[in-house]
């Protein structure tokens, strides 16, 4: 199986290291081409706003939503989250526009929501999907989902706001599961999401 993981901005390359460590084939995404016979794509905890934009203004929308189209799966963790969800509070303008979203989950995603005390925080998570020890989550002035449609599965919350969804072959995170060395939410995305 071959996963890539957008490498414009960001920290991919932790989620490369992840991707190896589950024993997938692991390729950086920066041109419209590379995301041929990917199985699913990784978008990285980073600035969302930079993140989209760049996507933008590489092509790179549209051949996502094209790949998406025939298939492919999509795990988003923090600003990845953010390009996941089809609306936002918080959002940021560029150039006079709202900031480039993908928009594939039925959620809305609260930008830098957990407030400035708690900007950045760990938290152990009770993810039932992951089995019984709990998962150690780095909260880096993380979104949360603030509304989820029907079709969404919940799989965490962090102090009653929603943090961890699926919604089929789509997977957000607010946390950076690629900042620990537990490979659990990343094979749960290789071995259930895509599968
Ligand atoms: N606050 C960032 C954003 O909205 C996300 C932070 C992160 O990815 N660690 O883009």
């Amino acid at each position: 199986m071959k996963v890539g993981v957008l490498a414009l901005q960001g920290d991919f390359r932790e989620h490369l290291d992840m991707l190896h460590k589950c024993g997938v084939q692991a390729v950086e995404v920066r041109k419209p081409e590379q995301l041929a016979g990917l199985a699913g794509l990784i978008i990285p905890g980073g600035e969302s706003t930079t993140i989209g934009r760049l996507a933008d203004a590489h092509g790179l929308l549209p051949a996502i939503r094209e790949r998406v189209g025939q298939g492919m799966g999509v795990f988003g963790t923090c600003a990845g989250l953010v390009l996941l969800a089809r609306e936002i509070v918080g959002g940021t303008e560029i150039e006079g526009r709202p900031q480039p979203l993908l928009g594939f989950m039925d959620i809305t995603a609260h930008r830098n929501a957990f407030g400035r005390q708690r900007e950045s925080f760990e938290a152990d998570l009770t993810v039932p999907a992951l089995g019984p020890e709990p998962v150690r989550a780095v909260f880096i002035r993380a979104p949360f989902i603030a509304a989820a449609g029907p079709g969404v599965q919940v799989l965490a919350e962090w102090d009653g706001k929603i943090v961890l969804a699926r919604q089929g072959r789509f997977l957000a995170c607010a946390f950076h599961p690629e900042l620990t060395d537990d490979p659990r939410l990343h094979r749960y995305f290789l071995e259930r999401v895509l599968a």
